[in-house]
């Protein structure tokens, strides 16, 4: 249905609300280069959990394609990688630390935890 590989997708897209399509690539470009700048980190299951949520519920989420109104960017990739954030003012997700060391790191901050 929403499978890029299907010759209507970028059509859909380019109807849809939210960013362009040269926007969105541009997001995803410069949050993909400090991804892997930062070594690849990825945020723990709970906080990939947590962020799905937030942008679930979230106003902005364009729900066929999962991906944020706000930036364009497809919400499985983003919410998973540690160094991105929420474009939302204030935002809608738990504050991540860098220490510089890849995945092999967890995020300790548990101050949004229920
Ligand atoms: S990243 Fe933020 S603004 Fe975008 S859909 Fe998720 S919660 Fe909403």
């Amino acid at each position: 249905m929403n499978n890029p590989e299907d010759p209507t997708f970028r059509e859909k897209i380019a109807n849809s609300q939210g960013p362009s399509m040269f926007s969105m690539i541009g997001s995803f470009a410069r949050d993909l280069k400090e991804y892997i700048k930062q070594g690849a980190p990825n945020v723990t299951t709970e906080d990939y959990v947590q962020r799905l949520e937030a942008c679930d519920s979230c106003e902005h989420i364009l729900k066929p394609q999962m991906r944020c109104g706000l930036c364009g960017c497809l919400l499985e990739h983003k919410a998973k990688w540690k160094t991105t954030t929420c474009p939302d003012k204030p935002t809608r997700w738990k504050e991540q630390i860098l220490d510089g060391q890849g995945q092999e790191n967890n995020n300790t901050n548990t101050s949004n935890k229920a």
